[in-house]
């Protein structure tokens, strides 16, 4: 909102009148680093798993999240056939669900669908692989020894992905994150021994560049996944279909490898950081519309994550993608629309759903046509935080607050309840970051109503 002549007295009634959407300055009521809710079953279930099998408590609670978010998905495995929180899986090549069944006697159907049975699961199954890797009972409480037995759980067979793999769970040890009901895991300096795979190219580095798409990584699938061809010359190249993984990174980049998985994507996007692998050439047709003329005539390109967590659906991913989808569009011909860029789910006779109503066709529809402007605020409550919701509206839930005078970033503008504040009644909220709202009615964002060339949310 503009900034407007101000009455000290009008800010007062708006502060008053508008307690949903400010509270008093405090910090946002997280838990201290490391302290576990002490009455979370989740969390509790960690402590066991940690304990019985000796295992690190944040290494699980690191693999759990790069798997799932820690989402149990009860009663829907992953595209590679990987269940509950921890990815116990059962396809050809990767059996931790067998082995968890048998090292740990509980039965199949409560690993897959029990969070603590799954995380029990996987701990006997990670100090199983620790055992038979050498690690010794000295050296269990430093996950630092840990790298092989993580690498060895996600089961990819090229080293660089199963590099990558060990590697995604050390960086998320680095950087800290927040796992389970708001629990802190703070980052830490690690160094982890990798063994047979620290000679393994770093994915993206070199000798695993695209030759396709400067920003891609390559680590090609089985060739029992994917068409030979020569496109656009054998077919036209006329549609991008967008997906959702149901799977985390670097196990769909290792799924679309195992030749059991019949198949495949070109582009394969990273949550995190819109990181991206190419495993299919363009000139090549992937398995991955579950429609031949649409597979023919196609560029698939998966996203991290599941449909129904809107957890994973990033701006970094969302921008990284739409990078590349507008280089494709470019190079192909292909109309910047949504008759041309579609979900799986809008192929015919598609069984699956993705990418989901939590994919938002806008905001990506306008990043790939270039409308790609960022607004910016200053918030103004004169003394008291600003709420931060995960959605546009009082009644979402507050995920956090930025301070009196803080600049924002605005990404996209959304409509919502009605709130008023310093800069007036308005019903827009701004996205300031992956589902974080803040009201307009409190960030000066030197316009009236809507940022110009700042998109709808
Ligand atoms: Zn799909």
């Amino acid at each position: 909102m503009r900034v407007r002549t101000f009455h000290r007295g009008r800010l007062l009634l708006a502060l008053t009148t508008a307690l949903a959407t400010v509270t008093v300055a405090s910090p946002a009521g997280a838990a201290p680093a490391g302290t576990p809710a002490p009455s979370d079953p989740l969390a509790a279930a960690f402590d066991t798993a940690a304990a019985r099998y000796d295992v690190p408590r944040d290494l699980l609670l690191a693999l759990g999240y790069a798997e799932s978010r820690l989402d149990m998905h009860v009663g829907t495995p992953s595209a590679a056939g990987g269940y509950g929180l921890m990815h116990l899986a059962s396809n050809p090549r990767v059996r931790t669900l067998d082995e968890a069944a048998t090292l740990t006697r509980l039965s199949p159907v409560a690993l897959r669908t029990e969070p603590a049975a799954n995380v029990l699961g996987a701990a006997a199954v990670l100090r199983s692989y620790a055992d038979q890797g050498g690690v010794t009972a000295a050296a269990r409480d430093d996950v630092n020894a840990w790298h092989a037995p993580v690498a060895r759980y996600g089961g990819a067979s090229d080293p660089s992905v199963a590099r990558l793999y060990a590697d995604t769970v050390y960086d998320l040890l680095r950087t800290g994150f927040t796992s389970v009901r708001g629990e802190a895991v703070p980052g830490r300096a690690v160094a982890p021994r990798r063994g047979d795979l620290e000679p393994a190219p770093v994915l993206g580095g070199i000798g695993t560049l695209s030759t396709d798409y400067g920003p891609a990584a390559w680590a090609p699938a089985s060739t029992s996944n994917y068409t030979v061809a020569s496109r656009p010359g054998s077919h036209p190249i006329n549609r991008v279909v967008i997906h959702m993984t149901q799977g985390s990174y670097a196990g769909s980049i290792s799924w679309f490898q195992n030749p059991a998985a019949k198949v495949s994507a070109h582009y394969t996007f990273r949550s995190s950081d819109g990181a991206v692998t190419q495993s299919v050439r363009e000139k090549d047709i992937a398995h991955h519309a579950g429609n031949w003329t649409y597979n023919t005539q196609s560029i698939g390109i998966e996203h991290e994550g599941y449909v129904d967590n809107p957890a994973w659906f990033t701006d970094a991913m969302y921008r990284a993608s739409a990078a590349l989808t507008r280089t494709l569009t470019t190079r192909y011909g292909i109309p910047r629309d949504r008759a041309h860029i579609i979900g799986h789910v809008e192929v015919p006779g598609a069984t699956h759903t993705d990418p989901g109503p939590n994919w938002n066709w806008t905001y990506y529809l306008q990043l790939v046509n270039g409308i790609t402007g960022i607004g910016s605020g200053t918030v103004n409550t004169e003394s008291a935080n600003l709420n931060v919701r995960s959605g546009p509206g009082s009644s979402y839930p507050v995920v956090g607050s930025v301070a009196d005078g803080a600049t924002v970033s605005v990404y996209c503008q959304a409509v919502g309840s009605t709130v008023t504040g310093p800069y007036g009644t308005t019903s827009i909220w701004n996205r300031i970051g992956t589902n974080r709202y803040v009201s307009d009615a409190y960030v000066s964002t030197g316009h009236d109503g809507y940022i110009p060339n700042v998109p709808r949310c």
